[in-house]
């Protein structure tokens, strides 16, 4: 069979995937963003159907061909095919052994631990979960040992969220975070720096909460013509088959118009990834972003570096004002920026400020990493996290809700994927420093022009979607890897400002 035939049949295949991907896409925003209560069971029905049906495409013997051939004319393809290809054998390598009953019974598995979490979470009871934690590692073990791979189990699922990343070098990486990170934060809280945040909780409607929203999707750059904002209890970013329908949710609280100020800024930042890849690879598996840590990049760069920057309170407190006269005639644009800048020792990742964010995640990181060494007792969890939080924070959780139980992510057998919430930060600013050199980015927030920073942020990372790996990508920037130093400049900078150290 000539060559020309093999690669339209693989791509007739992912084509087939790609299509019922965008189904299940739909289905899934659907059930979230207000789909009748008493089809649940059917929607769950379809969803597995689709599920499955995308499954066995990717596992199935025509698809083992194409990769075969294929595999051997590599060097005759283009490069769009071969990043498909590269993308496609990494997803088969890591499914196509486990047997079917095996990921019907991991599948169960989670769907009863998250039930069994949220229930643990409410009463505070980490006992009646530990035995489904439990499971759920050993199951994860069990499949990833179908892939034969040399690669140490959590190296392994390190590579499901950040190719590239392994142990080694994030080590590296949280041991010199850390070293910077725990001395500034004490040296922050013995500065005696008050900050007004009276301001924060005084009510805005949900209305004029719904037109901030809008206008700060326009401003930095979401097309509403391909997406839209809806609510849900927690805020996603969602694509639908690829760039052309991007979707973001959020959720209002009428006493804290703060919290879907951030996370509407930082879905968009997630949705002006997805909106801005290139023609060639519009619709295709490219069509997708190429790591968490860079999606996390994106979205933290909007939300943190631009969206809790002096420059960009300077810009927006006027159209804040504007618009809600009534609640922000007393409030200045100095007020918003240190307001939206305290640096506290909190208990919860997800209300963590910028700085103390890494240290939340460095005590996940390690966890993590003692889970799968086979180290430690899932019962012994509790207090290692206590005992954790106390040497980077200062702080020991009353109760194990605030603690371990805090997070949805293990519930569901997402084990390897804390890190790349810190490796996007750092990311962040990284590329932040490397557009530093190219135009004066602070002024442009404070005169509302992001669109030369979105423009530089697409040719050199949304265009691409997944043609490159993250290793690639990064390198071809600055011919660099991911490197901390300039996160860590970035942090002590921006704070040391704040609080006048
Ligand atoms: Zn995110």
């Amino acid at each position: 069979m000539r060559v020309e035939t093999t690669v339209k049949q693989f791509k007739e295949l992912l084509e087939k995937m790609k299509m019922l991907e965008g189904a299940l896409g739909t289905v899934y925003f659907d059930a979230l963003t207000g789909a009748p209560r008493g089809g649940a069971d059917s929607r769950a029905k379809r969803m597995g159907f689709l599920q499955a049906e995308i499954f066995s495409l990717l596992v199935s013997d025509e698809m083992k061909n194409c990769l075969d051939t294929l595999a051997a004319h590599e060097d005759s393809l283009d490069e769009i095919t071969r990043a498909m290809l590269r993308e496609t054998r990494r997803n088969y390598e890591k499914e196509a052994n486990i047997p079917v009953e095996t990921v019907r019974a991991y599948s169960e598995l989670t769907s009863k631990a998250h039930i069994v979490w949220e229930d643990a979470k409410a009463s505070n009871d980490f006992a009646s979960f530990a035995p489904y934690l439990e499971r759920i590692i050993a199951m994860k073990k069990e499949m990833l040992a179908y892939r034969g791979s040399d690669e140490l189990p959590y190296n392994q699922l390190l590579d499901d969220y950040e190719p590239g990343q392994t142990m080694e070098t994030l080590d590296v990486f949280f041991a010199k975070l850390k070293a910077a990170i725990v001395p500034f934060f004490k040296e922050l809280k013995e500065s005696g720096k008050q900050i007004d945040t009276n301001f924060k909780h005084h009510p805005v409607a949900i209305e004029a909460q719904r037109e901030i929203s809008d206008m700060l999707a326009e401003k930095v750059g979401y097309d509403l013509n391909r997406g839209m904002i809806r609510e849900t209890e927690h805020p996603f970013c969602i694509t639908i088959g690829g760039r052309d329908d991007v979707r973001i949710t959020t959720h209002y609280h009428e006493m804290n118009f703060l919290s879907s100020f951030y996370s509407v800024i930082h879905e968009c930042g997630h949705a002006i990834y997805e909106q801005n890849k290139k023609d060639e690879i519009a619709g295709t598996i490219l069509d997708d972003g190429v790591s968490m840590g860079i999606h996390e990049s994106q979205s933290r760069l909007y939300e943190n570096v631009i969206g809790r920057s002096r420059a960009f309170w300077g810009y927006i407190c006027d159209e804040l004002k504007t618009k809600l006269p009534d609640q922000f005639a007393p409030v200045t644009a100095d007020m918003l920026y240190t307001a939206t800048n305290q640096v506290e020792a909190s208990l919860i990742r997800i209300e963590a400020d910028e700085l103390t964010y890494p240290l939340h995640i460095m005590v996940r990181y390690e966890l993590e990493k003692l889970l799968f060494s086979g180290d430690v007792d899932v019962y012994d969890l509790p207090r290692l996290w206590n005992e954790k939080m106390e040497e980077y924070l200062g702080i020991t959780p009353p109760d194990d809700a605030r603690g371990i139980l805090q997070d949805v992510h293990w519930s569901e057998g997402l084990m390897g994927y804390f890190p790349s919430y810190a490796i996007g930060s750092a990311y962040a600013a990284q590329f932040w420093a490397y557009m530093e050199r190219e135009m004066d980015v602070y002024g442009l927030i404070q005169k509302g022009e992001f669109a030369p920073i979105t423009d530089w942020l697409k040719n050199h990372i949304h265009a691409h979607g997944l043609l490159y790996t993250p290793t690639e990508l990064v390198h071809r920037i600055a011919g660099e890897q991911l490197n901390v130093e300039y996160y860590i400049a970035y942090l002590t900078q921006k704070f040391r400002g704040i609080y006048g150290i």
